[in-house]
């Protein structure tokens, strides 16, 4: 097998487009797990809207702006 620079450069070149939808489609993968993570994290208080994080497992977490309780997981989802 002779492998000329000219294929070489071609085989480079393919290979680079061949890896970019795959680069792609890891980065959003890994995006998109962390978003979901944040997600299952995220309680929207509802008196006041505000959107806060909590990562404890108690089922109820007061709002830290008006001090609301707010159930976790049943949060509207806004946007
Ligand atoms: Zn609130």
């Amino acid at each position: 097998m002779d492998l000329t620079l000219a294929d070489f450069v071609l085989f480079v070149v393919l290979g680079s487009f061949a890896l970019v939808p795959f680069f792609a489609v890891i980065s959003r993968t890994l995006h998109n797990r962390v978003e979901k993570r944040s997600l299952a994290n995220r309680v929207i208080c509802r008196l006041c809207l505000h959107a806060f994080e909590d990562t404890s497992h108690v089922r109820t977490v007061d709002c830290p702006v008006c001090g609301a309780t707010n159930e976790k997981g049943r949060s509207r989802k806004l946007g």
